[in-house]
């Protein structure tokens, strides 16, 4: 399955940008840019391609993100963590159901 190109959050849409290269930080993986409306997915770290799993886990983290944005939720200092788990749990949950099959993006 492919990443979509664009998804619609709330009033937003939101185009995926994928492959990103993060210039100022190689080590980010994902990034939700509200101002450009993009969600950014970079490919690879340091040379090393991510696998697709990583690449759709990253997908719903960022999108995780922007949700719980759009509706007001402060996560404070567990915002990232909540949105791993959230990220995790759907991916399993859309691969164990076979409603996604990971594989490599273009
Ligand atoms: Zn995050």
């Amino acid at each position: 399955m492919q990443l979509p190109s664009k998804v619609k959050i709330g009033p937003h849409v939101f185009e995926v940008v994928f492959p990103y290269v993060f210039t100022n930080n190689s080590t980010l993986c994902g990034q939700v840019d509200s101002t450009a409306c993009e969600i950014r997915l970079a490919s690879e770290n340091a040379g090393v391609k991510y696998n697709a799993t990583k690449v759709w886990d990253t997908f719903f983290h960022e999108l995780a993100h922007k949700v719980l944005d759009i509706a007001g939720v402060d996560l404070g200092s567990r915002g990232e963590n909540v949105c791993d788990l959230l990220a995790h749990t759907v991916l399993a949950m859309m691969i164990d159901n076979g409603w996604v099959v990971p594989e490599v993006p273009q």
